[in-house]
């Protein structure tokens, strides 16, 4: 089915990995993917399964020392605590898979004007460590693999999950080519925000009314300053009013919102599209799922 016409969603199932008890709902990769199945929505998908990224893919973000210490799976007792994820080889290889994934979308957006990722926005590692339960930024990856091999030379990184995406920020401060805005709950982690292209902090409990203001007023100017001809989009689903791990107050109706506006804008100034899922903490796990899922649908239209 990989020639069907159907948007390009990309999924593998070794993103679950066992992290033991842990807040990160690592399930919800297999639950949105049966779900989706479940209610029709990946019939007329054109599903594809992602390669690792190559070392060479990951050299061109982060450093060669923390890339040895993952190959050698030597990271230190205080890198893991950065991380907070346990460290293991499939937690490696679920990475490297993901940020092939991400690639794989951005790739496929680009030929076919929208993909869906079912993973992918680990936008706290950082150029030499992992941490908030990234350990390879997945965007970086893809974003720098596609602009060296000159498929395209402007990308916008909009990101939505609830936490600013330092690591992301940071490895791109001095690469013009790739505009990163971030709009997050501005007194949650991470506690030291290195400052991205556009960077909207917003207070505790914004609800969808402010958000969707401030949403309407950043995307459409920053689509139109820097004409993108990707966008990879991290839909997180906690800036949601019952996340663990949030401070904002959207709902489901205004999530769903928010990732309408975001498909619709793009689109209209002509940009590919890469959606990739991000963080998702919802008291209820299913909440998450849900988000998730309603995010693909509407991606998938
Ligand atoms: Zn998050």
């Amino acid at each position: 089915m990989s020639e069907s016409g159907g948007v390009p969603v990309v999924w593998c199932a070794r993103y679950e990995v066992d992290i033991g008890s842990h807040v990160f709902p690592v399930e919800k990769y297999r639950l949105v993917k049966e779900r989706l199945d479940a209610s029709g929505v990946l019939g007329k998908a054109d599903l594809q399964t992602p390669q690792p990224a190559a070392a060479d893919d990951i050299l061109r973000v982060h450093t060669e020392s923390y890339w040895a210490k993952i190959a050698e799976g030597a990271l230190t007792t205080d890198e893991e605590r950065l991380l907070e994820l346990p460290f293991s080889p499939e937690l490696r290889e679920a990475s490297l898979l993901c940020a092939g994934g991400t690639t794989l979308a951005g790739r496929l957006a680009i030929s076919r004007g929208r993909s869906v990722h079912l993973g992918g926005g680990f936008h706290h590692a950082f150029a030499d460590h992992g941490e908030g339960f990234c350990l390879l930024n997945d965007i970086a990856i893809a974003a720098a693999t596609l602009i060296e091999a000159q498929e395209v030379d402007r990308i916008l990184v909009v990101d939505l999950d609830v936490h600013h995406g330092n690591g992301t920020a940071s490895i791109f401060a001095d690469e013009a080519r790739v505009f990163t805005f971030s709009m997050h709950h501005q007194w949650n982690y991470p506690a030291i925000k290195p400052p991205g292209d556009l960077d909207v902090g917003l207070d505790d409990g914004v609800g969808d009314e402010e958000y969707m203001k401030l949403l309407r007023e950043h995307l459409p100017r920053v689509l139109e300053e820097h004409r993108p001809q990707l966008v990879l989009y991290l839909a997180g689903a906690d800036p949601f009013e019952a996340d663990q791990l949030g401070g904002l107050g959207l709902t489901l109706d205004g999530l769903r919102e928010r990732d309408e506006f975001v498909l619709n804008t793009t689109s209209d100034a002509g940009a590919a599209l890469a959606v990739t899922l991000a963080g998702g903490y919802a008291i209820r796990p299913s909440d998450t799922v849900a988000i998730h899922c309603a995010t693909v649908e509407a991606a998938l239209g």
